[in-house]
């Protein structure tokens, strides 16, 4: 599959490109947040934050007071980038060092979710997607707290997916070297749960979260 414009077409390692809907959403769909930028009179913006996948339609929230979110409510072409990071490349010469990871970036436009039943849907399919099962075990929001969220739909129109899977690529020269070569995987992993302090006694850990993993 190529890219569907220049806009998508890389000038450096196009081998490592894949335009499939299989790869960018896998990539979409495990990825926690995404760095959304900008510009307003030609000065770029950037924000990190969380995202939902919903077929081509990327759901952000916000505070209704957040300049950010003001700006994309008025409907504005955007640039999002989701980045796995899966380990660093460590080769022999300091020139060949790497890093394995599989990272999408697309090109889309805002807008503003006003309908009611599709900002219940973005508010679910974020929680859902940090961490499955939430929604249903935890308190939902109120009428309120949803009149003080944004709910922002990107709508992305064209997508590309670039990844980094192999091993250490040293100059043949190099390989007589006395130095370690190889990969240290960086995966996101969950440490031991940290109980809040205030929990009510008696509260089990859910099931969703005794095994939680991000990855393929
Ligand atoms: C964690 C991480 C660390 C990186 N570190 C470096 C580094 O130190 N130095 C470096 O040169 N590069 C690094 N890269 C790769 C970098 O993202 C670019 O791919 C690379 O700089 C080549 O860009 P280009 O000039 O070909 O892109 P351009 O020609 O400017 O890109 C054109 C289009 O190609 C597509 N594209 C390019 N890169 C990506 C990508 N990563 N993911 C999805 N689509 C893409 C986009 O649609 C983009 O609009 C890193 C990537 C990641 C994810």
């Amino acid at each position: 599959m190529k890219a569907k414009t220049s806009l998508t077409q890389p000038s450096r390692y196009p081998k490592r490109m894949d335009y499939s809907e299989e790869t960018i959403n896998a990539i979409l769909d495990e990825g926690l947040f995404c760095h959304v930028s900008f510009t307003n009179d030609g000065q770029p913006f950037l924000l990190p934050t969380g995202y939902a996948r919903i077929g081509k339609i990327l759901y952000l929230h916000g505070s209704v007071g957040s300049h950010f979110f003001m700006q994309m409510a008025k409907g504005i072409p955007v640039c999002v980038a989701v980045t796995l990071l899966d380990a660093l490349v460590l080769a022999r010469s300091v020139f060949n060092h790497s890093v394995n990871y599989r990272s999408v970036i697309g090109f889309g436009k805002t807008r503003l979710v006003e309908n009611e039943e599709e900002k219940w849907l973005a508010a679910k399919s974020f929680t859902e997607h940090m961490i499955p099962g939430r929604w249903d075990d935890a308190r939902q929001p109120t009428a309120s707290e949803m009149k003080k969220t944004m709910f922002i739909a990107v709508e992305l129109e064209e997508m590309s997916a670039k990844l980094r899977t192999h091993g250490v690529g040293d100059d043949p020269e190099d390989l007589d070297l006395d130095v370690w070569a190889g990969l240290l995987p960086l995966p996101v992993k969950a440490q031991p749960l940290q109980v809040a302090e205030d929990l009510k006694a008696g509260v089990p850990v859910p099931e969703y979260l005794q095994n939680y993993w991000r990855g393929k």
